[in-house]
């Protein structure tokens, strides 16, 4: 399994210098690095070129940026704002080899029916990819298991990404978004495991559908998402070898020591990894 760590996990307690370090220190893979916070304090303080450096020498390699918020159902000029974005992440990601950009999609609470949903997003999303071509960069869509979320099941997620249709347009596959919205086991069953770009796991307290937020996760293993079932259908499907990404956004361990936040996000879920290899979950 190839580690990853997502920068919401140390959020408010590190930098993306700290956790590149300490990821580093730790054996960890991967790194997602936050755009909307963590990259620009960095880029600010030691310049681009430091980070293409810093990746040049190190065993760790940067997985996707995270990322690009939101993409559908926008206003003429925040669709302009999104694209300049895109164009922007799609040149960073290119400059430090970067694989993957995550999208998000729209949460509002004004309500658009489906149809507008999936007319938006499929029409986005190819053009990202018409963008995205010359690069080797893929578009990584992420439904968010939130109520005001317009694409927060996995069904719709992959309905959206198969009807797009394009080699470099898949999904983030989030253990807690899953769960938080009830998807359905028969909808991942029934997917094609080349479209799952990259894993996100995590756990959760355990609160009802729809009441559920980010800052109820908590380290894998320690909560009640049905991790072993998750992975079970994602190993059929052909998706268990895909980048797995530990990601929470829990306050408590904002408190922590950033470096014990990492080296403890990846002995969690290594240790729940290494449980359901071995079917003893
Ligand atoms: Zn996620």
């Amino acid at each position: 399994m190839k580690l990853c760590f997502n920068q919401a996990t140390t959020l408010e307690n590190s930098t993306l210098e700290k956790d590149l370090i300490y990821c580093e220190k730790h054996g960890y893979d991967f790194i997602e690095i936050r755009t909307e916070d963590k990259l620009p304090e960095y880029i600010h303080e030691h310049g681009f070129d430091s980070l293409a450096s810093f990746f040049e020498n190190s065993h760790l390699k940067p997985l996707a940026l995270n990322a690009l918020v939101f993409f559908n159902n926008l206003t003429p000029s925040a669709h302009g704002a999104m694209l300049a974005q895109f164009s922007n992440m799609l040149k960073q990601a290119d400059a430090l080899k970067i694989p993957y950009i995550v999208a998000v999609p729209l949460v509002t609470t004004e309500p658009i029916t489906k149809m507008e949903i999936e007319k938006s997003s499929v029409a986005v999303l190819r053009q990202l990819a018409k963008m995205a071509a010359p690069y080797e960069i893929k578009i990584a869509l992420e439904f968010v298991g939130h109520p005001d979320c317009t694409i927060n099941t996995f069904g719709d997620a992959y309905n959206i990404v198969t009807k797009v249709d394009c080699e470099n347009v898949g999904l983030v596959f989030d253990c807690f978004h899953f769960h938080a919205m009830g998807s359905s086991y028969e909808d991942l069953q029934k997917a094609d495991g080349e479209k799952i770009f990259i894993i996100h796991i995590d756990d959760t307290e355990d609160y009802p559908i729809g009441a559920l937020r980010d800052h109820h996760r908590v380290w894998p293993g320690e909560g009640c998402i049905n991790l072993k079932k998750q992975f079970q259908l994602l190993r059929e499907i052909g998706a268990i070898e895909k980048p797995v990404s530990v990601e929470l956004f829990r306050p408590e361990y904002y408190k922590m020591d950033p470096e014990e936040t990492i080296k403890q996000a990846k002995e969690s879920t290594k240790r729940v990894m290494q449980q359901m290899l071995e079917g003893s979950v």
